[in-house]
């Protein structure tokens, strides 16, 4: 017997079609995973060729989907810029049965994952989702402040966000922490992330504002978690950069898969931090930073902070102090879980990459006797 699925698509009110949870949803559960109806280049030609070449159950699918561009005249071209999802080929959008239905959220519950190798599209629970509850995805970036994320939904989807982020009076907290993680993405790729010690100060602010603003955004979380591997990795410092890495490779799996080729090359990374392709360019110390509250202290925390300790669990986080370590426990849980679990995982591309760069190192050491 195949298990029941765990979405199903309804109406909502007043936002046309949705989706919805049939039963409660884990953290990092897979919810859908589909082929498009049809992929297409996002240009009028291309979309028009792609429809006419359907088969007739497929083309009624494909009208049923609302044109927001031209709500009483419907074109194939608006019907694509309502509702088209990137595919993993740049500059290609594809229209998926189940999961074009999903609406948008400015503090999404789920997020898609193009499949690495074809036009398939997967969407992950960012949060446990409730039975019954609504299956959000944002169809834009989330780091912007209120009006600037309507603005962006306004000119390319023709609607006005409601959602939990949008509603009630303005929040200028929000709005300015919002920004703030956009301005500091901005500047760390400016600066080309060179300044190392400054940049994994800016990662560590970042994370902590996304933290704060409660979005489980596991992508930009993930992402954060990797550069500062990376900045670890350059210099030297291979247990900050295995730690790091162990947590960019539970949030990869968590948002993208075990199937997605990055999280497979995280876990590559968490085994064999030496594996990066900076690594090892410097020897400068960085400071040893708590995953909960953010502070710093070089050469490690020391004292009565210290009794914080790191997490015994996964040994991939570190606390400055005990309270730190109970307040992000929440956070932490999921991500530790999946790095114990991937301990008793054999993961043979990921072992025989370490083993190939082990190879390689006895070599250079011969060299050099
Ligand atoms: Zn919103
Ligand atoms: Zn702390
Ligand atoms: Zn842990």
């Amino acid at each position: 017997m195949t298990e029941p699925l765990p979405f199903r698509v309804g109406d909502t009110t007043g936002r046309g079609l949705g989706v919805y949870a049939t039963r409660a949803i884990a953290l990092g559960e897979l919810i859908i995973s589909e082929d498009p109806i049809v992929a297409s280049l996002l240009n009028a030609e291309s979309e028009e060729l792609a429809i006419s070449l359907l088969s007739e159950e497929d083309k009624a699918v494909f009208f049923s989907f609302v044109d927001q561009h031209h709500p009483g005249n419907p074109t194939i071209e608006g019907i694509f810029k309502s509702n088209a999802v990137p595919t993993n080929r740049p500059g290609t959008g594809g229209m998926y049965a189940n999961i074009c239905r999903t609406n948008h959220s400015c503090t999404p519950n789920a997020a898609y994952s193009p499949s690495d190798t074809s036009d398939r599209e997967n969407i992950y629970a960012y949060t446990d989702i409730a039975e019954g509850a609504e299956i959000l995805t944002s169809y834009i970036p989330l780091w912007r402040s209120r009006e600037h994320r309507q603005e962006h939904l306004s000119t390319g989807f023709k609607f006005t966000c409601a959602c939990t982020a949008c509603a009630g009076p303005p929040n200028p907290v929000s709005d300015a922490l919002r920004e703030e993680v956009h301005r500091l993405g901005q500047a760390m790729k400016e600066s080309g992330m060179i300044n190392t010690a400054e940049t994994l100060r800016s990662l560590n602010a970042r994370l902590r504002l996304v933290e704060e603003e409660g979005t489980h955004d596991l992508g930009i979380r993930c992402e954060d978690r990797l550069y500062a591997s990376q900045i670890a990795a350059s210099c030297s410092d291979y247990e900050t950069s295995r730690r790091h890495a162990g947590q960019a490779y539970a949030l990869s799996l968590l948002g993208r898969g075990r199937e997605c080729a990055d999280t497979v090359y995280l876990l590559r990374l968490h085994r064999y931090p030496r594996a990066h392709d900076s690594a090892g360019m410097d020897e400068e110390p960085l400071p040893a930073l708590c995953d909960g509250c953010g502070k710093e202290e070089m050469g490690g925390f020391k004292g009565k902070a210290a009794k914080g300790g790191g997490c015994g669990s996964c040994n991939c986080a570190l606390y400055c102090s005990r309270s730190c370590k109970l307040a992000h426990a929440a956070l932490h849980k999921p991500i530790c879980e999946v790095i114990q679990r991937s301990k008793s995982e054999v993961v043979s591309e990921a072992d025989a990459f370490r083993d190939k760069y082990r190879d390689g190192k006895a070599q250079d050491e011969c060299a050099i006797q």
